[in-house]
C-alpha cells in the first residue's frame, strides 16, 4: 500500500521545487511529480532576473519580499546556480519616463529596497557601452540574476534530502479528492495537492485563468565586461503590462560566462514555440538601440519559452475551492523565478496554518479578475 504524503506537489519548476523545500522544512512529508524533469518547463527557458517590480502595490509587495528571501537562500546554493547581484539599470530615453520616479523610490524604500535616479553621466560611467543621449536611469542595486534550471535542480535535491519523494518523468493526468491519476494508469493517494504545473496547470484544473505568453531569448558569444548590470528600457513596463498585441523591449543581462542574454518579446500565440524571425530581429534591434555594441556580438543560440500569464498580471497562490485541500501556485508570467521563494512561503503558511509573511489576499486564485478575453482585447 502506497504511503499518503501530507502534500503532493505537481510540477518541479522553480515554483514547485521551492514549495517542496518549504513544505519539507516545515516537517511535512512531500511527493513531488514532474512530467519531464526539474526545471524542464518555463524555468529552463527563463532569463533568471531577480527583480523588484511595482506595476501594482501587490506586485511590489511580493517581488520585494521574494528578493529578500533570495538573499537568504543564495549563499546556500551551489556555484552552478550563478547568482550575481549585478543590479538593474532602467534606461530612460525621454525625461517623461522619469516622471514619478521619486514616488517609486519612496515605495521601494517602504519595502526595504534601495533605488535611486542616475543622471546620464553616471550611467555612462557605470555602463560605457550604452548609447549616448539617454535622459538618465532608475538604478536598483540589489536586483540580481541566477541560472534558473540549476536552482530548480538544487532545490529538488534539497527537498529530496529532507525526505521528499521525487518522481521525475511521471505525468499527472487528473486530480480527484485526495488522489492523483498518472499517465501510466495508476492512482496515488494524496493529502493536500499543490498544482505548480506552470502553463500546463489549466490541463489539471479546467477554467484556471492562465494562458501561455511566448517569449524569445538570444545568447551571444563571450564578450566579458560589455555590460555589467541588467539593462532594461522603461518601455519594458508597458510591454509586460499590455497583454494583447505582440511587443518587444530592450532587456540585456550579463552572464558570468561573459555572454549576453538578450530579451525580451511577448506574444499570445498559444503553444506555438517556433522562432518568429520578425519579432526576434525587432528584439535585437531594440537591444542594439540602447547598446550599439550588441551589433558586434555573435548570436550563439535562440529559443522560446512560455510565461504563465493571468488577466490581472498577478499570480494565483492559495486554495482553489473545487476540491478539498487543493492549492495553486502558478500564473507568475515573467516573474516566476523571482517570485518562487515568496510563493513557497505563502503556500506553506496556507497549508500549515502559520501566519503568512505578507498579505496573501491579492494573489488568492478565486479573486475577481477580468476575463481573459477582456484582458487580451
Ligand atoms: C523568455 C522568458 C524569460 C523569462 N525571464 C524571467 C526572468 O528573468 N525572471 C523571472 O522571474 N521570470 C522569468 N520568466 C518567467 C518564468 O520562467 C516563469 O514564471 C517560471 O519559470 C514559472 O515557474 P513554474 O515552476 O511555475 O513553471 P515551470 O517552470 O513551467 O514548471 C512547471 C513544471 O510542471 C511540469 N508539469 C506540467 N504539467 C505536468 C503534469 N500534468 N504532471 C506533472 N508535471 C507537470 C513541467 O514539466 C514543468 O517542469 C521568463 C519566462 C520566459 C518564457
Amino acid at each position: 500500500m502506497a504511503r499518503t504524503a501530507d502534500v503532493t506537489v505537481i510540477g518541479a519548476g522553480l515554483v514547485g521545487a521551492a514549495t517542496a523545500v518549504g513544505l519539507a522544512e516545515a516537517g511535512l512529508s512531500v511527493d513531488l511529480y514532474d512530467a519531464e524533469f526539474p526545471g524542464s518547463g518555463s524555468t529552463g527557458a527563463a532569463m533568471g532576473h531577480l527583480i523588484t517590480m511595482d506595476d501594482t502595490p501587490a506586485q511590489l509587495a511580493l517581488t520585494a519580499y521574494s528578493c529578500q528571501r533570495w538573499r537568504v537562500l543564495a549563499p546556500s546554493l551551489p556555484e552552478a546556480c550563478e547568482i550575481d547581484y549585478c543590479g538593474t539599470l532602467w534606461l530612460a530615453s525621454h525625461p517623461e519616463e522619469l516622471v514619478g520616479v521619486r514616488d517609486r523610490i519612496t515605495a521601494f524604500a517602504a519595502h526595504g529596497v534601495r533605488a535611486e535616479v542616475m543622471e546620464e553621466r553616471r550611467v555612462r560611467e557605470q555602463e560605457p557601452n550604452v548609447c549616448p543621449g539617454l535622459a538618465g536611469a532608475f538604478w536598483v542595486p540589489d536586483d540580481g540574476v541566477c541560472y534558473p534550471p540549476a536552482v530548480a535542480r538544487a532545490l529538488v535535491d534539497r527537498a529530496a534530502a529532507l525526505g521528499a519523494a521525487v518522481h521525475s518523468g511521471e505525468r499527472v493526468t487528473a486530480i480527484a479528492p485526495h488522489e492523483i491519476h498518472l499517465a501510466n494508469g495508476s492512482r496515488r493517494p494524496a493529502g493536500a495537492i499543490v498544482v505548480a504545473a506552470g502553463v500546463h496547470s489549466p490541463e489539471l484544473i479546467p477554467g484556471l485563468p492562465v494562458v501561455p505568453r511566448k517569449g524569445h531569448l538570444v545568447i551571444t558569444d563571450r564578450q566579458p565586461g560589455l555590460v555589467r548590470s541588467q539593462l532594461i528600457e522603461f518601455g519594458y513596463l508597458h510591454s509586460a503590462h499590455a497583454l494583447g498585441s505582440a511587443s518587444v523591449a530592450c532587456n540585456i543581462q550579463p552572464r558570468r560566462t561573459g555572454q549576453l542574454l538578450i530579451g525580451s518579446s511577448r506574444e499570445l500565440v498559444g503553444f506555438d514555440g517556433r522562432i518568429n524571425r520578425v519579432l526576434l530581429n525587432a528584439m535585437l534591434e531594440r537591444a542594439a538601440k540602447f547598446v550599439p555594441a550588441v551589433n558586434s556580438t555573435r548570436v550563439l543560440r535562440t529559443w522560446t519559452g512560455f510565461r504563465p500569464a493571468t488577466p490581472d498580471k498577478l499570480p494565483l497562490i492559495g486554495r482553489w475551492p473545487s476540491l478539498p485541500d487543493l492549492w495553486i501556485a502558478t500564473g507568475h508570467e515573467g516573474l516566476g523565478i523571482t517570485l518562487a521563494p515568496g510563493t513557497a512561503d505563502l503556500i506553506v503558511a496556507g497549508i500549515t496554518g502559520r501566519p503568512a509573511p505578507i498579505d496573501p489576499s491579492p494573489y488568492a486564485p478565486d479573486r475577481t479578475m477580468p476575463t481573459m478575453t477582456t484582458a487580451v482585447a
